[in-house]
């Protein structure tokens, strides 16, 4: 590692080729962001369909937020800072203009990663202060629906979890609850769910435990609709890590793939799901994950900013190539 007050030549960023620290002051450098950077590679992606929802929006007639989405990301400035687990440097968001609208596949991409940053944070703490609860993760699902008839359908599926987390029998001490849609093969209607996490004392599996078949039941009831809805229950076992589900819980309310593929579903989605809630928490997960609930304040993270900084590096997005490019930055 170079020491911390010296600026680095010459660095490696997980790529084969040396790259000049000094070379963001070059104006015909154009090394792109995902060759310099693999890690962000993923900025190409988001930013690419973010190009296509702001074209959505524009059809939808909402011009407002066409605009905002098209401008929403254009410039990103990273810091150089130490990676400690190589002997190198890594690139680390220090700066970004990000629009905020809902449906804009780079900010809820960030949104979803400043989300799982804090519930990794309060994790310790929750198996900390209860270290014998067990966790179920249970998907609850109703028939589609047209994508006019969301929101209705929306309510009457938080309605039904509402109902069922107050039935006597309901096993969870804490849950967090995020909704996902997804659309429907025929491209006109909506697949709305619920992924929750649940905290259930050890007890459950000895006393009260409820079989597939008695959730199913209940989930009916609690829904009061006239067909069996689909639900999946699954245990975890008590050894394994509860990251992956929790990242399964909390994920894009709709796929990148959705949001791109119709922009007449699309205009009716943003429609039915304006200001509906993503990300709900209860019990005593209330104590850990209560900020799940809002939108984050930052979406850059800057937990640790007395880190080592290096320098910066600039990269501007290139629409036509699909693809962020070092430029210079007076
Ligand atoms: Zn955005």
């Amino acid at each position: 590692m170079l020491p911390h007050n010296q600026k680095p030549r010459a660095f490696i960023l997980n790529s084969d080729k040396p790259i000049l620290a000094s070379s963001y002051k070059d104006r015909e450098s154009t090394s792109a962001l995902s060759d310099i950077s693999p890690r962000d590679k993923p900025w190409d992606k988001h930013r690419s369909n973010a190009d296509i929802v702001a074209h959505h929006y524009k059809r939808g007639g909402m011009n407002r937020y066409a605009e905002r989405v098209d401008l929403c990301s254009q410039l990103l400035d990273f810091r150089l800072v130490p990676d400690d687990k190589k002997d190198e440097v890594k690139l680390k968001l220090s700066g970004a203009k990000f629009c905020r609208v809902r449906h804009c596949p780079v900010c809820q991409w960030r949104r979803s990663l400043r989300w799982r940053a804090k519930a990794m944070k309060s994790l310790p703490k929750l198996v900390e202060d209860h270290p014998k609860l067990r966790y179920l993760f249970l998907t609850l699902t109703l028939k589609n629906c047209p994508i006019t008839e969301l929101r209705e359908t929306l309510d009457k599926l938080n309605y039904g979890f509402r109902k069922l987390s107050r039935r006597k029998i309901f096993p969870g001490v804490g849950w967090l609850k995020s909704v996902e849609v997804t659309q429907g093969k025929d491209r006109t209607s909506a697949h709305p769910h619920l992924h929750v996490l649940l905290a259930v004392k050890t007890s459950y599996f000895s006393h009260g435990y409820i079989s597939q078949d008695k959730w199913c039941e209940l989930w009916k009831t609690c829904l009061g609709v006239n067909y069996q809805p689909i639900l999946h229950i699954k245990a975890i076992k008590p050894k394994k890590s509860l990251n992956t589900i929790l990242n399964e819980v909390i994920k894009y309310q709709v796929k990148e793939s959705d949001l791109i593929s119709d922009p007449a579903w699309f205009a009716e989605l943003v429609t039915q799901m304006h200001k509906t809630r993503a990300v709900a928490v209860g019990g005593i997960f209330r104590d850990y994950f209560k900020e799940l609930e809002e939108e984050p304040e930052d979406l850059i993270g800057k937990d640790d900013e007395d880190e080592d900084d290096q320098g910066h590096l600039y990269f501007g997005w290139r629409r036509s190539e699909k693809r962020y490019r070092q430029v210079n930055r007076e």
